[in-house]
């Protein structure tokens, strides 16, 4: 898929016009007679399908609060002419013939005159206005806490995505993206004084300058008012830009392919806090490639902008610098991975949280446990009573409290708890090869089981439908302990219904430790030892059916001063009181 978009900008009216060419190549093996188009601006409109679900969130009480964002709350309802987001469409040809659409709010239905054969591409021509709204979530203008003036996400009319399920014509109701790869050049025309950083690399740099201009090179802008800023991207899903003119623009080239980009202004936060940015990214960027994968692109910019913090294809908007490390480890995720939010959140949220806890440890030179956070955010989740299961489409969740301690929370927990089944190094290496394997190309759960099962030679279909497809919990206790001949027994029990493997560990007098493993029987397998300077027992695998296991140590019971259900305290085990007994002789 191939856009070519030319925007021209009216910074008075808020207002723009824009041209959108689209390539289409239908790679699928269907006939479609239909195509679908986002138009995401017109859920900012009063009694819009946000609209309407915000204000019903609000009339949930959570804790000394409601539960709806708190952006967004009725702010819609009370939107003014010239403060409302849409998107018009002018007009629309397939291939040179016009072609009859229906706007059903943040969805264009297009149904064509011809369909379009598998393995064809056809050429979309659009025309369309639009207006920027005043910033209610994500996109907008005039955000009064940074005061930035123009963030534009989600301001094009953009192709829905067709995959092997078919359209995901998904209503902008709350959250989360899904987009088509393709390549972009989009030409921005805007009054000659802002300054603008986005997704993509700008063509024209020596005819804009504003940092963009290469070294020792004199700019020459154009005569006029207005400047246009010609950017292009490739395989990306998405195209974000912002614009103000009192943007500080700085780089930074981190190694001999990247270059990272900042815009921003020193309203809500210093200059210091915001350049202290690119020094942590410059020092993190090496760990996180050899941990996570290959940044594929040249370049990546962090921008001053949007609501909170917010993830796009080579590029960010952050309200403040805090959010700056999770945003751009979406790359990673939403970025190349691309997964279907709506479906599988937990995928992008959940992974990069996990990715922001390792990385910040690294930075922070901390080799303490860095994931307490997300496993007590699980365990409230689980109190709650509020909990859905991962499978849930983003905007179908009950709760907006239950979807975020899900999505990021129970998302981060499942890659450590990964971690846990298959050991720590294996795990490392799935995400490696998930990454290597699943680039620019969508992937679902099973996709990403398939390649845990694969390199770990373990079965995990299981731990998909425990933990993704249920809200099943995991409990297992120390029963009982006796001594028998000389050696001692110990009973542990299953309470919670989700199965897993054991690590027990004991310690005794002596201060030495015994660690006594028992693989679960749907694991097909087992993982090897994680730390090889102590002494490990592998039982035969626990029958899920079955509700207590006995294992057995040469020591005797007054030789034992602990045993401890995972001591590493991976496994989200959701009543750790049980798990652990210390033995006073
Ligand atoms: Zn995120």
């Amino acid at each position: 898929m191939k856009y070519v978009m030319d925007i021209d900008m009216n910074v008075q009216t808020n207002q723009f016009t824009g041209k959108q060419k689209l390539e289409y190549w239908n790679n699928s093996p269907d006939t479609l007679s239909r195509v679908f188009y986002h138009l995401y601006f017109n859920a900012f409109q009063p009694g819009s399908m946000m609209d309407t679900r915000s204000r019903r969130q609000g009339t949930i009480s959570m804790g000394r609060g409601k539960d709806w964002d708190p952006r967004v709350r009725d702010r819609i309802l009370n939107l003014k002419p010239d403060e409302i987001g849409y998107q018009k469409i002018k007009s629309l040809k397939m291939n040179g013939r016009a072609q009859s659409f229906k706007v059903l709010e943040t969805i264009l239905e297009v149904v064509l005159d011809k369909p379009i054969l598998p393995h064809s591409k056809v050429v979309f021509d659009m025309e369309f206005e639009a207006q920027v709204p005043l910033q209610i979530r994500r996109s907008g203008r005039d955000n009064p806490t940074s005061k930035v003036r123009y963030s534009m996400s989600q301001w094009y009319p953009k192709m829905c995505e067709y995959d092997y399920e078919g359209w995901h014509p998904t209503p902008y109701v709350g959250r989360e993206f899904y987009g088509v790869w393709g390549d972009f050049e989009v030409n921005i025309t805007i009054d000659k004084r802002y300054i603008i950083g986005g997704t993509g690399i700008l063509q024209n740099p020596n005819q804009i300058g504003y940092g963009y201009a290469e070294d020792g090179v004199k700019v020459r802008q154009p005569a006029g008012d207005k400047l246009t800023w010609k950017f292009a991207a490739t395989n990306v899903h998405d195209f974000m830009w912002a614009a103000d003119p009192e943007y500080v623009h700085k780089t930074r080239k981190v190694n001999d392919t990247v270059t990272l980009h900042l815009f921003y202004k020193p309203t809500n936060a210093s200059a210091a806090q915001w350049e202290k940015v690119l020094d942590d990214a410059e020092k993190a960027f090496p760990f996180i490639e050899k941990t996570f994968g290959v940044y594929p692109y040249r370049q990546y910019t962090f921008i001053h902008g949007g609501d909170g913090g917010m993830e796009y294809p080579m590029a960010t908007l952050l309200v403040s610098p805090g959010a700056w490390l999770h945003e751009w480890l979406h790359s990673w995720y939403h970025g190349v991975l691309g997964n279907n939010e709506s479906l599988y959140g937990w995928m992008d949220e959940g992974f990069t949280s996990y990715a922001e806890d390792r990385v910040s440890a690294f930075l922070r030179g901390s080799s303490g446990f860095p994931y307490g956070g997300v496993y007590s955010g699980y365990y409230s989740l689980v109190k709650s009573g509020l909990e859905e299961p991962l499978s849930t489409h983003a905007d179908h969740y009950n709760t907006n409290a239950a979807y975020g301690a899900a999505v990021y929370s129970k998302g981060a927990v499942f890659l450590e708890q990964l971690g846990y089944i298959v050991g720590a190094p294996v795990r490392d290496k799935i995400l490696l090869e998930y990454y290597k394997q699943w680039m620019f190309k969508h992937p679902n759960a099973s996709d990403f089981i398939r390649i845990a099962e694969k390199v770990s030679d373990i079965k995990l279909d299981w731990y998909k439908e425990y933990w993704i497809y249920s809200t099943k919990t995991i409990d297992y206790s120390i029963d009982s302990l006796w001594e028998e001949a000389g050696k001692t027994k110990i009973r542990l029990k299953k309470i919670g219904l989700m199965p897993m493997p054991i690590d027990l560990q004991l310690t005794f007098k002596d201060n030495s430790a015994e660690m006594h493993y028992i693989p679960m029987y749907l694991m097909f397998g087992e993982k090897q030892a994680e730390d090889e300077t102590m002494p490990r027992k592998v039982y035969e695998p626990w029958k899920w059916t079955h509700d207590t296991y006995v294992i057995e140590t040469d020591k005797k019971l007054t030789d034992i001063v602990l045993a401890e259900i995972d001591p590493s305290l991976r496994m989200a085990d959701v009543d750790r009181k049980n798990n652990k007994l210390e033995l006073k002789w």
